[in-house]
């Protein structure tokens, strides 16, 4: 369950020093020295590895190819029947938000746990078996209950930045001083690796700029397409997945820096990005990263 796979993870402590923050205005300099108003998909900065910028160009004019998407689904989680995966994506996301809000109204309030019969029997079974080890840890760390609730699908407030309002399925950001936040996403088809840590990340930082303090740990609930079963997965969101977003706000510059070169308007008078006027990126030599790339078609001409 999300909240014990937090808790788990802020029992252990952080396993090492994080020098890259979202709360230092270091790391954002090459977006801020843009000027750019809110007109950037913040997604920009979840761009998965790439040898060169072309990856984030594509994350901003393009749709990613994800395999399987409108394909239809006979069953989720016992129940039937979905026309497409990303609709059937769409109802798991509002089971799992519906289970998350009982999970905090169970922890607020000392109560008795239930759930609601909209939710499916086995992801109600699953978060309930977890119920008790929850409790245990709610208590180790001698905590209020109230402290470890998981803010439901709330936007984070980016002001000062470029963006929107990015929304993560979760996050836990009532916890006391002393103890890292934490992000949580539930996808039916996870972004490939490492791409889930990409988006994990980018949140974290985005979270660490509205709260001003540590962002360390993700969770990522999915579902196994294999066998059904649901799997709660820890992340720790260390240096080197810091580094990924500083490279993808690198990316986004040098593309800006590339398009101007060639002549092209991308930043408006109003201050807001044109993506038509982007110049694509040349096509680097073929990296790790390209046979996991959700763009490779329309990179490389080929799935
Ligand atoms: S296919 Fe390779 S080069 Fe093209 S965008 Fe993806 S990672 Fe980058």
């Amino acid at each position: 369950m999300p909240t014990l796979a937090y808790l788990t993870q802020v029992t252990q402590g952080s396993p090492g020093d994080i020098s890259i923050r979202g709360f230092d205005d270091g790391l954002w300099e090459d977006l801020l020295s843009l000027d750019l108003a809110c007109s950037l998909k913040w997604k920009v900065l979840s761009a998965g590895p790439c040898p060169n910028a072309r990856r984030v160009f594509f994350q901003l004019v393009g749709e990613p190819d994800v395999e399987g998407r409108d394909e239809p689904v006979a069953d989720l989680l016992g129940q039937g029947s979905f026309a497409t995966r990303r609709e059937a994506g769409r109802q798991f996301h509002a089971w799992v938000a519906a289970a998350n809000q009982e999970i905090n109204e169970w922890l607020s309030t000392s109560g008795q746990l239930t759930f609601s019969g909209q939710i499916p029997e086995r992801l109600a079974g699953f978060y309930a078996q977890r119920a008790e080890c929850l409790g245990q840890h709610v208590a180790n760390l001698s905590l209020d209950g109230a402290k470890a609730v998981m803010n439901v699908e709330q936007a984070i407030n980016t002001r000062g930045l470029p963006f929107g309002a990015p929304t993560p399925d979760g996050a836990w950001v009532n916890m006391p001083s002393q103890f890292a936040l934490g992000v949580f996403e539930a996808k039916l088809t996870p972004p490939p690796e490492p791409c889930d840590v990409y988006l994990l990340t980018a949140y974290a930082a985005l979270l660490e700029w509205e709260h001003r303090r540590p962002c360390d740990y993700g969770v990522l609930l999915s579902l196994d397409s294999g066998s059904g079963q649901l799997c709660c997965d820890p992340y720790y969101l260390g240096e080197v997945a810091r580094d990924h977003v500083r490279q993808n706000i690198e990316h986004f510059a040098s593309l800006i820096a590339w398009s101007r070169l060639q002549g092209q308007d991308v930043i408006s008078d109003q201050k807001q990005l044109d993506v038509t006027q982007l110049c694509r990126p040349e096509c680097p030599e073929r990296g790790p990263a390209c046979p996991r790339c959700w763009y490779r078609g329309e990179c490389r001409g080929q799935t």
